[in-house]
């Protein structure tokens, strides 16, 4: 037996790299798992090149809990390690591994550092009062125990163990002993080692299977034979799929193969996505990953299921805010890449080239992708646009250079379903909706049927209409208007049909007298609530309607982008709304000659609260009242 002491000048470093780490305990069986899947990793290579005797054997990486003896034990068949390689990697690099952290990482936060710390085989540490590590090299050197209690102190010895590869028995401490759970573990092993290359095993599971046919039944194929019952068995519980589909070639993948993975990653999202891509870049830095396009369709969808990063097959963090744009944080899938550094704070990652130059690079893919899909298959593309639309909006509000990429198949759809690029679309409507500015104006409804009346009024003049009724369309309309020159949006009840958009040329003459109007707009403003309501007298054709609501294009718009960031600013609680009476509508001129007074209110009630209807903003008390005035004129 050989004891010793291990070269590190900090006495005690557990105590403070437990205390450190304590959030993120759960990594030492990450790390440990990694260690073993790279030592059987390297078996291979060494079997592959002939430069082993040693037979390669079933690989399997097993994990036991033991709740009695309080042991958590990661046994794989990988190289091993002789006494020799135990003193140099665990004594003298492992632990100066661990002593390089603590000076790094003093004094800092640990939530700032992202889930990987480099620390390897002493995390281990964390949940464990001793660790012994039992370890047969595939040379012919003898077994040996290696076994320390988180002192600086260790011990070594001989040992009896024919099999290759090594054993890490976890003692584990009083404080961590929820890790002593089967259930628990297997929970841990599915989030970080889904996807490692070498098959993991903890315990077993049961299933449902058919027994195999005998083989003397299976030579009377005449006779009937009755389906065999399913039985229950017992079979090892196998964690990871060795080969995910981001290591594969994509020319051996199709869609079906990618959509089967995309429900593997993401078990409870019941929906298929829109497409994806495959990435894989070797050069100037090293990235594999499939990034899925999901269906979006309203807020909520957004975040539910993250981007997940891994470093070689082995989960890292779904946390990605600074390491791929921000608005890739929507998308789903997987990106794989030892070359993110991962021991770093988020405020160095950002300013990281690799980081800069991949983030770059995934941004410059999905643009090139969606510009491919927009020119080879235009109708595709179109049928996807609805749930496409959120994402590009989010990245084109976010990113300015994402905009200039994807700006000439950005699509605008009218209310009829018919797509456009936002060049075709002012080039169709430039002759009839550009106004005494020079300014094309695009006219748009957020809601088809509550603003059907409008709608339809526009579409009579000549007009088409928009449909913006994303939840981002009106942070959207702001960004379009201020990348385009000369063109403007304006939501279709945002003035008469006269006025939404003004000519030079065209002006209805009033049939009232200044007087009249002023009367005209008395009657109104009587019968209406000040604060919410101002009164307008307009010059109307006869054969517009009577009264109409509208509301100012740029106050609704402002309310409506403070509702989407949650904000309740300066807009939030003004709801403000004109009535526009029609000075040349024949009604006007009944409610000027009708001389008892309590007539005429009621009639200009009517009126008020039919275009209010219309608009679906008349409720609660005002609709009865509505209901009842509207039975006692019938
Ligand atoms: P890292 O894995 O980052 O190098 P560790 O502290 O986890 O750091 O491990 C130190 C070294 O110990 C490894 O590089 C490897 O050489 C050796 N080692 C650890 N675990 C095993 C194992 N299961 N089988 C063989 N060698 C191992």
């Amino acid at each position: 037996m050989q004891t010793g002491n291990i070269n590190v000048k900090t006495e005690n470093i557990f105590p403070v790299i437990k205390k450190f780490l304590y959030s993120d305990q759960e990594i030492f069986l990450r790390e440990l798992i990694s260690n073993a899947v790279d030592a059987s990793q390297k078996m291979k290579t060494l079997a592959t090149l002939g430069k082993t005797d040693s037979e390669l054997g079933d690989l399997t990486i097993e994990v036991k809990v033991n709740k009695e003896d309080k042991t958590i034990r990661v046994i794989d068949h990988g190289i091993g390690m002789t006494a020799e390689e135990v003193d140099k990697y665990i004594n003298q690099i492992a632990f100066s591994g661990a002593e390089d952290f603590l000076s790094k990482y003093k004094g800092q936060d640990a939530a700032n550092i992202i889930g990987h710390f480099g620390l390897g085989f002493y995390s281990s540490f964390m949940v464990a009062d001793r660790v012994d590590i039992l370890t047969k090299s595939h040379t012919d050197a003898k077994a040996v125990k290696w076994s320390c209690d988180g002192s600086t102190q260790f011990s070594m010895e001989d040992l009896d163990k024919e099999e290759r590869g090594t054993e890490i028995v976890l003692h584990v401490s009083e404080e961590a002993e929820e890790f002593l759970d089967e259930g628990k573990i297997t929970g841990l092993l599915s989030k970080y080692c889904r996807f490692l290359p070498i098959p993991i095993r903890c315990g077993n599971k049961t299933e449902w299977r058919k027994p195999e046919p005998k083989p003397e039944e299976a030579e009377n194929t005449d006779e009937k034979k009755e389906e065999p019952k399913e039985e229950k068995v017992e079979v090892p519980n196998i964690i990871n799929n060795t080969n995910p589909i981001w290591q594969q070639s994509p020319s051996a993948l199709n869609d079906e193969d990618y959509k089967k993975f995309y429900h593997e990653l993401y078990p409870m999202n019941f929906e298929d996505p829109l497409f994806q891509i495959h990435l894989n870049v070797d050069y100037p830095f090293n990235l594999t990953g499939v990034l899925y396009f999901p269906k979006v369709k309203n807020q909520l969808d957004l975040k539910k299921n993250r981007v997940q990063l891994y470093c070689n097959q082995v989960y890292i963090t779904d946390e990605l805010e600074g390491i791929i744009p921000e608005f890739m944080t929507l998308l789903h899938g997987v990106i794989d890449s030892p070359d993110i550094p991962l021991n770093v704070s988020r405020s160095y990652l950002q300013s990281d080239a690799n980081v800069k130059k991949i983030s770059s690079y995934i941004s410059k893919k999905v643009a090139e992708k969606l510009e491919s899909m927009f020119k080879e298959n235009r109708e595709d593309f179109e049928s996807k646009w609805d749930e496409l639309k959120v994402f590009l909006q989010y990245g084109s509000l976010t990113d300015e250079k994402f905009y200039e990429k994807i700006k000439d198949f950005y699509l605008l759809k009218n209310t009829d379903g018919k797509y456009f690029t936002v060049e075709e679309y002012k080039n169709l409507v430039s002759a009839l909706q550009t106004n005494k500015d020079d300014n094309v104006i695009l006219l748009y409804a957020a809601n088809v049927d509550e603003q059907n009346l409008y709608i339809n009024a526009a579409k009579e003049k000549g007009y088409d209409v928009l449909l913006m009724d994303g939840f981002l369309d009106a942070h959207a309309i702001n960004m379009l208007e201020q990348k385009n020159e000369k063109m403007r949006f304006t939501r279709v009840d945002a003035d008469v049909i006269d006025k939404l958009i003004e000519k030079k040329d065209e002006v209805t003459p009033s049939k009232l007298s200044d007087d009249e109007q002023k009367n005209l707009k008395e009657y109104f403003t009587k019968n209406a609530d000040e604060q919410k309501f101002t009164v307008m007298v307009e010059s109307l054709s006869e054969t517009d309607l009577p009264v109409m609501i509208t509301q100012n294009e740029f106050m609704r718009r402002f309310k409506d982008m403070e509702k989407v960031s949650g904000q309740q600013g300066f807009y939030g609680g003004y709801e403000h709304y004109n009535i526009v009476v029609n000075g040349n509508h024949p009604l006007a001129s009944r409610i000027l000659s009708e001389n008892d007074e309590e007539k005429r209110s009621k009639l200009v009630q009517q009126m008020i609260d039919l275009a209010l209807l219309s608009q679906n903003i008349l409720t609660g008390e005002k609709l009865s009242e509505f209901v009842k005035r509207s039975f006692d004129i019938l």
